[in-house]
């Protein structure tokens, strides 16, 4: 877990359906949503499962892999806390599980590229960590 310093971030707004979410990463846990019903992955967390709008959910550790779908540089944060962190890559991510998040990728911007591989890097600001990309050092099974 990286810690960045010198930032001062909002941080996430965390619900009651969120919590159980952002409690795992404070203990480097990736866990995704998963429907009892269909068994389809679900992210962002919800009360119901947008495959087959059942309300039987469970919380299901997840590989924190993925691939790059698609990205941007941003120059011009629309926060000024992540001015000091400017120019940086946002990108979003398939996760293996199937759903698709959207975070920071951490990496030169020149190296990246449409499905690169990349994993969960937990970086924290403030006491919440937050799970940012980098690419993968190993191949994906
Ligand atoms: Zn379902």
């Amino acid at each position: 877990m990286t810690h960045l310093q010198n930032i001062s971030l909002p941080g996430p707004t965390i619900t009651p359906i969120t919590k159980p979410f952002w409690e795992h990463l404070k203990k480097g846990v990736i866990m995704l949503q998963r429907c009892n019903t269909c068994e389809e992955w679900i992210f962002y967390p919800r009360a119901h499962c947008p495959h087959c709008f059942s309300e039987s959910l469970r919380w299901e550790q997840a590989s924190g892999r993925g691939v790059l779908k698609t990205w941007s540089i941003v120059h011009r944060p629309g926060n000024a806390a992540w001015k000091p962190l400017a120019p940086y890559v946002v990108g979003v991510v398939e996760l293996k599980e199937g759903p698709s998040m959207l975070s920071h990728i951490l990496t030169d911007h020149s190296n990246l590229a449409y499905q690169q591989e990349v994993e969960i890097d937990l970086i924290t600001a403030g006491n919440q960590p937050l799970p940012f990309f980098k690419v993968c050092e190993e191949e994906l099974n």
